[in-house]
Parts: structure tokens; C-alpha cells; sequence
């Protein structure tokens, strides 16, 4: 391919135009199979999602299901619902009492399964237990916890009273959670004496005190105790958990909360800056939470939905807990590290729990393919019957060997578009309805409008842009915390009254998206736009190569030169030799123009405790700048270690 070629033909060229059929087996039973549902969603969208709307319980109905004064949107109208009621009364009223809610796993090893009525009653008392203390409607909470029941509990129990939850990540530093606490002015913290991960003990409450020392807001804090850990208590502030469920009373009349109502704040990953404080109400965000579990995960009352994510993130949120609770499904929940005692610990989990459906990021996509199939080989997955990504682009060649390794080629992929501001899944396909392409996300569903624009908001046809949500959609962010001028200037400055998602994307002809990276990581080489995904994926598609990411570095000639950062599979060695043969790979794969200048391999790429890879991090190495924001950033040793490899390698020549 010529040095001239147009940067929709290189991703056409690496994904090879790879079409896949889900079986005949999944289509000849899957619930939704009816491409209708898009024309007529698009028909009438209001509709569409008061259709959803209306599979959840309302105390009061709404009067209109959408109000649009962009960027403000209301949806459902002067309806009142409690987002608990619907994830937990509903079903125990329903004839799901004794179904199981939550089966989980301690990394230890132990366990414990909550029915839907367990879970009532642990989040009544909880509720009452905070209620007790006065706290109630509109009051913020903070929850750093391990992943426990008692965090769905939590939640659970702040959205019965109308609390707004704000759930901090529990691998943060005492650091990071103070400053999420101050951000929500938030007046309790539930937190546990520790919690489990690769053998080791996080002493979460321990932490915490460091971060309470500069939270003057904090009244009260509650501990469970998840080992014996030693901790500080202060009397009057601090209650253990038992102790407070013991004197509870059993019932907590569940909050009226207006559909429009604070559900929760959570920020994002910070990816590419400081993190933002997303606000998420009531009414719209479990409407489109329960219609996306439903529907892309072709959820059965029989599922068992494992959703690997830290509900420290929004996926967690989402579809660990609002998504599949509202819609009554069992739910796996593990505490710890994939990888403790051993590589094949999420293979265990899926075949003790007989897991159904299995829905992780492509970074443990990644890491499972270097740690090598037998692990997984080790386990009988037969139970799997669907497989989705979320959280950054995946690239084919991981797609693939998840399909193939992990789904045995039985089980469809649902790669699952969407960010912390969304609420909900919004790009992907049907496994029902749609084929599947490696490495393209797929269509918008059904009710939800996107657009691939051109800086001046141009509409693209075919070829890369930027992409834009063109429509309302009920999960919505409704504002920044504590910012509303970041939350227009953020989403809605670059064209009045569309989104803009900072995210790169082109559109095949069937009107597949393709997601290409961050705006700010899209490279520019001698005039030409090259998405870092399109690098990244021809390097992944190298025997050798585990991971990879791609920054532009500033070149006086070419404008950027691609520098590439590598880890490489278990059992290869980096060397100049190898080093020739990836740029090669490259070039061979895409073009000369996408050619790497420089290949740096790396044991770990820098990461965001979400898994996500920080790109502005290398680009600042690469151009031999001061580090920007590193407080998300899960192992800050990875980027001292690279920068000075980069420095050393500089000075070589
Ligand atoms: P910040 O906004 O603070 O920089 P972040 O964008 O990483 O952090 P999230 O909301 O967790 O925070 O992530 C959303 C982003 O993740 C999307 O904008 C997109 O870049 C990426 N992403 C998520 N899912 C996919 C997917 N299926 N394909 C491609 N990219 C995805
Ligand atoms: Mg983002």
C-alpha cells in the first residue's frame, strides 16, 4: 500500500473485512432477532424508552417522557420511582425471593450467595442504619469498600433513602478519596477494615483515616469487617457494620425520588486529564441500564451475568449492579485478582458458578492471551453462552482469541461502546440480528443517534471524524459535580446541541462504527490522520507482541513520528532484530507512512487503575516532557522505568 493511502482504507486493510455469523443456535433462540426494533425506535424514540420506561415500578407516572433544552435534558417527566425498589422489592414481590441475586467469591476462597430476599434485608436494616444517623434525601455518601456484598448493599441502601452514593475506587490512595470527598461535600463514609487482593491485605479503613484527617464533612463512617485487620475506631463517629444492622429496624419504607433526582456522582477513569464528577439520575439511567442488559445480553431468567468490572467504575455500576438487578438476574461477584493463586481464577469462577454470561475489558483480554490458553483450557466454559468487551478499543486479533479461546466459537461478542457519561452501553451490535466484526463495536441501539462530524460539525459519510451523539438518551449525564460551566464547555461547546464524545470513529458501509481512540491520540504523520488503534492493532497481530500503544512524537519533518510501546507474549525476548521485524510487520500491514520509528519494549504499559492505557503518559515521555496528572495511574514505577529506558535509548542514538 502507497505511502498515500486514505486512513479508512488502513483499518478496511486490518481487520480484513472479517465477518462472523453468531451460530444459528444463539439466533434461532435469542429475544430480540427482529431488526424492526431500530426502525421503529427511530420512528419514535420517546416512545421506544417509555416502552422500557414503563417495565420499571413508578410510585407516580410521568407526564412528558422527555424535556430537551440542550444540553439539559429531563426524562419521564414528574415521575417518581426508588431505583432499590425496582432492583430488589420488585422481584421479591414478583416471585423471585428465593432466586439468587449475588453469588460471590471472596479471594481467599470463600463464599456466599444472597437471594433477592437476603438482599431486602440486608438493605432495609442498612437503610434504617443510616436513617438512624441522620442520614437522608439528597445527603452524599462515600463508598471505598472491596468488592463485598455489603458495597451492593451500600448502594443499594443510599438509593432507598434517596442518598447520592459516590463510589471511590477501592484502590485509590487515601489521597484520591479525600479529594472525591471533599469534591461531594459528602457527610458519610462506608468503608471495611480491608479487603483481599493478590494475597495481600488492603487496609482500606486504615487508608481512609488518612483521608479523614482532611474531610471535615464526614460525620459518620461505617466499617464492616471483612477480616480481623487492625484499625483505629473514633467513638461516636465510626460504627461497625454488624453492630448498626443489629439495632436496625427491619423495614425502610423506600424513598419517592423524582425521576429527575441524583442517583449518583462517579468520576471518570482520567484517562486523559483530571477526573470529572459525572451526575447520574434516577428515572432515565435505570431505564437504560435495564433495556441494555436486556437486550444486548440477551438476558434470560436462567443467566448467570458475571460482569467482571470493579463497580468502582461505571461498568460496575451499571451492569454489576443496577443493570442486572433491575432486571432480576443472578450476578457473580469476585473480590480479587485474576491472577491469584493462579492464572486461571475467572476460568474457576465460570465453571463453579456455571457463568453464562461473561463481560470484561480488552486489557484482561490481553493479559489472559499473554498468560497463554491453558489456562483457560483447564476449565470446562461450556456454560458460556455470551461474551462482551468494554472500555477501550479491542483489537481483532484479541477479539478473536476471545471468541475462539474463552466463547470455543459458540458464544457471539458483543464489543460494547460507551463512557462514564453515558450511563449505558450505546454502540454495539445484537447478537441476535448482527454479524459481528472484529474490532468494529457496531451500530448505535435502537433509540440512540450517532454521527461521525468533522471538526466544524460537518456530517462524514464514510472515512474517520469525530464522534457525536446526535439525540438525548435517557442514561445520560445530567452535569458535572460542583462544575456546570466544565459539563457545557466538556460535551457541548463544539457544536451547540450534540455531544461530543472525544472519542475517533469511522463507518463502514453497513454502518458499523469503528472506534479509533481519543481525539487527542489520533497521530498526524505527514499530513496523515492515523487512529493509535490502527498501529496498535497490526502490532498485536505480530506472534510476539502482547500489547501495545502508540504515540506521536514530535518529528521537525514528518510533523509526528509513530513511537510504539510493546510488551511482548510470555517467552519472547526484546532485541534490535525484533525491533526491525515489528516495524516491518507495520509497514507491511498498513503502509510505510504508519512505520514506527522507534519500538520500546516495556515489561508493563502505564495504565489507569481501570485498566486503561494512558497515552498522554508516553506521549510526555516520548517528547521528553514533565509528567502530567499521574493520581489514576495504577503503578507509577511503569513510567519511571520507561522514561528513563527512553532517555537511555536517546542517548544511544
Ligand atoms: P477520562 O474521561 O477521565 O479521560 P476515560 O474516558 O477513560 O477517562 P471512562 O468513562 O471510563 O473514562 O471511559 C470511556 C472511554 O473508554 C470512551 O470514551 C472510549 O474512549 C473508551 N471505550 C469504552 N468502551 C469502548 C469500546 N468498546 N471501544 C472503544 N473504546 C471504548
Ligand atoms: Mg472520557
Amino acid at each position: 500500500m502507497s505511502e498515500t493511502s486514505h486512513r479508512g482504507e488502513i483499518a478496511e486493510l486490518l481487520t480484513e473485512g472479517r465477518v462472523l455469523k453468531p451460530s444459528a443456535d444463539f439466533r434461532a433462540q435469542a429475544q430480540y432477532a427482529d431488526p424492526e426494533i431500530y426502525a421503529r425506535a427511530a420512528a419514535d424514540p420517546e416512545g421506544y424508552w417509555a416502552d422500557w420506561a414503563r417495565q420499571l415500578h413508578w410510585f407516580e407516572p410521568w407526564s412528558e417522557v422527555l424535556e430537551w433544552e440542550p444540553p439539559y435534558a429531563k426524562w419521564f417527566v414528574g415521575g417518581t420511582l426508588n431505583a432499590c425498589y425496582n432492583c430488589v422489592d420488585r422481584h421479591v414481590f414478583n416471585g423471585l425471593r428465593n432466586k439468587a441475586a449475588i453469588v460471590w467469591e471472596g479471594e481467599p476462597g470463600d463464599r456466599r450467595t444472597l437471594t433477592y430476599w437476603d438482599l431486602y434485608r440486608e438493605v432495609n436494616r442498612f437503610a434504617n442504619a443510616l436513617k438512624a444517623r441522620g442520614i437522608g434525601k439528597g445527603d452524599r455518601v462515600a463508598i471505598y469498600m472491596p468488592m463485598i456484598p455489603e458495597l451492593v448493599i451500600a448502594m443499594l441502601a443510599c438509593a432507598r433513602i434517596g442518598a447520592v452514593h459516590s463510589v471511590v475506587f477501592g484502590g485509590f490512595s487515601a489521597e484520591a478519596l479525600a479529594d472525591r470527598i471533599n469534591d461531594a461535600q459528602a457527610t458519610a463514609l462506608i468503608t471495611a477494615d480491608g479487603g483481599y487482593r493478590r494475597g495481600t491485605i488492603i487496609p482500606l479503613k486504615h487508608d481512609a483515616d488518612y483521608a479523614l484527617r482532611t474531610t471535615p464533612t464526614i460525620r459518620h463512617v461505617f466499617m464492616v469487617q471483612r477480616g480481623s485487620f487492625p484499625l483505629r475506631v473514633v467513638e461516636g463517629r465510626d460504627h461497625w457494620w454488624h453492630r448498626a444492622m443489629q439495632d436496625a429496624e427491619p423495614y425502610c419504607e423506600p424513598e419517592p425520588m423524582d425521576s429527575e433526582d441524583m442517583l449518583y456522582t462517579l468520576y471518570t477513569s482520567g484517562t486523559t486529564g483530571k477526573p470529572k464528577g459525572i451526575i447520574h439520575t434516577t428515572g432515565g439511567y435505570l431505564t437504560g441500564c435495564l433495556a441494555t442488559t436486556k437486550m444486548v445480553f440477551d438476558l434470560r431468567p436462567t443467566d448467570v451475568f458475571w460482569c467482571t468490572a470493579d463497580i468502582g467504575w461505571v461498568t460496575g455500576h451499571s451492569y454489576v449492579v443496577y443493570g442486572p438487578l433491575a432486571a432480576g438476574a443472578t450476578i457473580v461477584m469476585y473480590e480479587g485478582a485474576p491472577d491469584w493463586p493462579d492464572r486461571d481464577r475467572f476460568w474457576q469462577i465460570v465453571e463453579d458458578f456455571g457463568v453464562t454470561i461473561f463481560y470484561t475489558a480488552p486489557t484482561a483480554i490481553r493479559a489472559f492471551m499473554k498468560w497463554g490458553k491453558q489456562f483457560p483450557q483447564q476449565h470446562d466454559l461450556s456454560s458460556l453462552r455470551l461474551l462482551g468487551t468494554v472500555g477501550e478499543p479491542i483489537n481483532p486479533e484479541a477479539w478473536m482469541w476471545y471468541y475462539e479461546t474463552i466463547g470455543g466459537g459458540r458464544c457471539p461478542v458483543v464489543d460494547t461502546w460507551w463512557q462514564t457519561e453515558t450511563g449505558h452501553l450505546l454502540i454495539t451490535t445484537l447478537p441476535g440480528i448482527h454479524d459481528m466484526k472484529p474490532g468494529s463495536a457496531g451500530v448505535p441501539i435502537p433509540g440512540v443517534e450517532a454521527a461521525i462530524l468533522t471538526e466544524d460539525g460537518q456530517p462524514i459519510g464514510k472515512g474517520g471524524g469525530y464522534l457525536a451523539l446526535t439525540r438525548p438518551w435517557p442514561g445520560m449525564l445530567r452535569g458535572i459535580y460542583g462544575d456546570p460551566e466544565r459539563f457545557v464547555q466538556q460535551y457541548w461547546s463544539k457544536w451547540p446541541g450534540l455531544y461530543f464524545t472525544s472519542d475517533g470513529a469511522k463507518r463502514d458501509q453497513d454502518g458499523y462504527y469503528t472506534l479509533l481512540g481519543r481525539v487527542d491520540d489520533v497521530l498526524n504523520v505527514a499530513g496523515h490522520r492515523i487512529g493509535t488503534m490502527e498501529v496498535e492493532s497490526a502490532l498485536v497481530d505480530h506472534q510476539s507482541v502482547a500489547e501495545a500503544a502508540c504515540v506521536g512524537a514530535h518529528d521537525e519533518i514528518k510533523g509526528a513520528a509513530i513511537v510504539a510501546f510493546v510488551t511482548l507474549k510470555a517467552g519472547t525476548l526484546p532485541s534490535l532484530d525484533l525491533e526491525g521485524e515489528l516495524r516491518e510487520h507495520v509497514a507491511r500491514k498498513i503502509g510505510a507512512i504508519a512505520r514506527p520509528q522507534r519500538v520500546i519494549f516495556s515489561g508493563d504499559l502505564p495504565k489507569t487503575r481501570s485498566g486503561k492505557i494512558m497515552r498522554r503518559l508516553l506521549r510526555d515521555i516520548a517528547e521528553g516532557r514533565v509528567l502530567g496528572d499521574t493520581t489514576t495511574l495504577a503503578d507509577a514505577s511503569v513510567v519511571d522505568s520507561l522514561k528513563r529506558q527512553y532517555e537511555e535509548r536517546e542517548e544511544a542514538g
